[in-house]
């Protein structure tokens, strides 16, 4: 559809209904609770706080752009899915979500464990004290010096992706004389995004082994026969940002089917399934997002229905939330630089950072919403883009939203539910400076990733 196609201007409530725009909230100065942290609040001035900290001080002192992570937020979301899954289920938190060694030890306080899918992600949890047993490795094509480093280090499982690793895991683990707990990724069939699934017959990725043509069960046979390695379920990850809960009980009853079928071809029954991560968050007011005690329940009764129809003991079951947990706890804060009125079209708004900070918009059309933080307005909403400064027109931080339209140079606008891959998907394209993560805690802020500076870069220079 063509914007200029709308006869009454960008800053017309009526364009707001046509295309797929929503419409701007009635109130541009309400802050939705539903994407943005638990602490977040305006103080009496208008001023977003966090923490009890205002914007304009944590800008003061952390500088433009910056993601801000609401800690007690974080820590509570921990504790809300360990407590929804319970003592007979493991959490193991998405560390390529955002990972760094004082979020490594809130989850090792608040009881999760933790995925890692490369050696940068194992040393980080490692060296800040995440016991190995608690540690899961992920990853299509791990290399020899990761699966050595895994194994030394004695993580709690290897997720074995293909036909190759399942001999090499076994063979380094022989080699170090132990035995390594290995669960099978196996492809179930489906494809969860957002709010449907797609069940295909051919699986066309990357990742894991298919179910179909037999191919997972001859993973699993090869696996029981290998001394190096103890085979102790199978994994099934379907998608991301999943709100329809529909694909996650195809996925735990093919899951299960496979389960009954290893019983009845080698009389043993594997003691855990996991069932992945992808749950959805709320990026606008039109996401729905479950909480995690209806996530937990819906997985259990399915898990525990299949189980009892095919005569299995009900597996230990584990799931791996990355974007649920870490998402909606930080926003992205960036300082207006410059305002393009495009007449007919829309406003195009220009911030000190962009796809170099969140590269989810340009990489998958991920929606995100924004407000005006450092003060309210009275004003009308206009229709706005907001763009960063790097040199590509793709650079786009949001689509289409609505800010006020006295909006000038200076204010602070921020966009929530940025924590969950985009300071882990952050580059230095245009040698920007990767923005830092500050933790914000009853009325203190601290920075767990520092800002980079220009140092930083030119010592990578080495030529
Ligand atoms: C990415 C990933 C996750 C986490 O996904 P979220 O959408 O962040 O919950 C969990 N498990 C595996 C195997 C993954 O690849």
């Amino acid at each position: 559809m063509s914007r200029s196609a709308h006869p009454a201007g960008p800053r017309h409530a009526d364009v707001l209904t046509e295309g797929h725009y929503s419409a701007p909230a009635a109130d541009l100065n309400a802050l939705d609770a539903k994407v943005w942290s638990r602490t977040v609040t305006r103080d009496a001035d208008g001023a977003l706080t966090v923490g009890g900290i205002t914007v304009a001080r944590l800008a003061e002192e952390f500088g433009t752009p910056a993601y801000f992570l609401d800690e007690s937020d974080f820590r509570a979301r921990c504790r809300a899915w360990a407590d929804a899954f319970g003592p007979g289920a493991d959490v193991f938190y998405a560390g390529k979500a955002f990972l760094s060694r004082a979020v490594v030890r809130w989850l090792k306080e608040e009881g999760l464990n933790l995925d890692v899918c490369s050696g940068g992600e194992l040393t980080t949890a490692l060296d800040a004290g995440m016991p190995a047993e608690r540690i899961a490795f992920h990853g299509n094509n791990k290399t020899v010096a990761e699966i050595e480093r895994a194994v030394e280090a004695g993580v709690g499982r290897i997720v074995l992706d293909s036909f190759q690793e399942i001999v090499r895991v076994a063979h380094i683990a022989q080699r170090h004389g132990v035995r390594q707990r290995v669960q099978i990724r196996v492809t179930v069939g489906v494809e969860a995004h957002t709010h449907e699934f797609i069940a295909t017959a051919h699986e066309d990725q990357k990742f894991g082994i298919a179910l179909a043509d037999g191919q997972a069960a001859e993973a699993v046979r090869r696996a029981l026969n290998l001394d190096g390695l103890e085979l102790i379920g199978v994994h099934s990850h379907i998608g991301s940002q999943i709100f329809d809960m529909a694909g996650f009980e195809v996925s735990a009853r093919r899951v299960v089917q496979l389960l009954a079928e290893i019983r009845d071809e080698h009389g043993v029954e594997l003691p855990e399934i996991d069932l992945g991560g992808g749950l959805g968050i709320a990026y606008t007011s039109e996401d729905d997002p479950r909480e995690p005690h209806e996530i937990a329940k819906a997985l259990s009764d399915i898990v525990t229905r299949e189980c009892e129809s095919a005569k299995l003991r009900t597996p230990r079951i584990s799931v791996e939330p990355g974007r649920a947990i870490v998402g909606p706890t930080a926003f992205t804060l960036y300082e207006v630089g410059t305002i393009k009125p495009l007449e007919g079209l829309r406003t195009y708004v220009s911030v000190d950072g962009g796809m170099s900070d969140n590269i989810r918009t340009a990489l998958y059309d991920a929606e995100y919403s924004v407000a005006l933080v450092s003060r309210t307005s009275d004003a009308e909403p206009m229709l706005v883009r907001v763009v960063g400064k790097h040199c590509e027109s793709g650079d786009i931080v949001v689509k289409d939203a609505f800010l006020p339209a006295d909006l000038a140079p200076g204010d602070l606008i921020a966009v929530p539910a940025t924590g969950a891959y985009c300071r882990s998907m952050a580059s230095n394209y245009n040698h920007a400076l990767r923005p830092p993560v500050v933790a914000v805690r009853d009325g203190e802020a601290r920075a767990i990733v520092r800002r980079e500076t220009e140092e930083d870069l030119l010592s990578l220079d080495v030529g």
